[in-house]
Order: structure tokens, then sequence, then C-alpha cells
């Protein structure tokens, strides 16, 4: 399921050009265009819901091992994990994305 009028759902359609990091059946993952951090990654199901109320329990599962690999690959030894719902939760996407955030050593800094 996916909506014509969702952004993420554009990126999962190669409409609107991302730098992909993983896809799988039900799984997608890009750079998030305005990183917090150098790696700062978006790992989204394929199947499109606003919430993490509204993703199939058997899609959510896969979302985690995802990010993990992510989180590994990008050598990070400190990150964060950070999922938003709802306006006031901060989300500006409706489209449920799980943020994978490298937290870099201070004095490596963004580079
Ligand atoms: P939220 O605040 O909804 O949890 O985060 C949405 C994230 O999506 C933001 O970090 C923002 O930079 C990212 N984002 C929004 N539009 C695009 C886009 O077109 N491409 C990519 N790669 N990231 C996007
Ligand atoms: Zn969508």
């Amino acid at each position: 399921m996916s909506s014509a009028a969702c952004i993420f759902c554009k990126i999962i359609k190669g409409d609107i050009p991302s730098f992909k990091l993983f896809e799988s059946d039900k799984v997608f993952a890009f750079l998030d265009i305005q990183p917090l951090s150098r790696g700062h990654a978006l790992v989204i199901p394929k199947f499109h819901g606003a919430k993490l109320t509204d993703i199939p329990d058997e899609d959510l599962v896969e979302i985690l091992p995802v990010a993990k690999k992510i989180a590994k690959a990008s050598g990070a030894e400190d990150f964060n994990i950070l999922q938003n719902n709802g306006r006031i939760a901060h989300q500006v996407v409706d489209h449920v994305h799980f943020h994978m955030i490298p937290k870099p050593n201070e004095q490596e800094g963004m580079s």
C-alpha cells in the first residue's frame, strides 16, 4: 500500500531521488537529506502508514534488523534510534520512519 501524495512513497518508487542504503520487499533505507550527523539514515517500511500504530506487525519486525545493519555499517559506536509519531512529537513526514543517527566522538565532529 502506498500513498500518491507521500514524499517517502515517492522515494521508494524512485520518483524522488535518494541515496539508497538498503532495500528489501518490505523495507527501504536511505540517507536523511538534512543529516544531524554524518551517516544519519532513515529506515522505513514500504507499507504506507503515518504512525507506528498503522503498520502491520509483519512489516514492523523487519525494520530494526535493518537499522542495526546500517548502524554497524556506519562505524559509529554510539548512535540514537528515534521514531516520532504525530506533530506534538515532532513528526514532519507522515510515513513511518526510524532515524538512525550516529553520535560521533565530539573530537571527530561531522567529518
Ligand atoms: P521527522 O521530523 O518527521 O521525524 O523527520 C523527517 C525527516 O525526513 C527529516 O530528518 C528530514 O530531513 C527528512 N526528509 C524530509 N524530506 C526528505 C527528502 O525528500 N529526502 C530525504 N532523504 N530526507 C527527507
Ligand atoms: Zn508513504
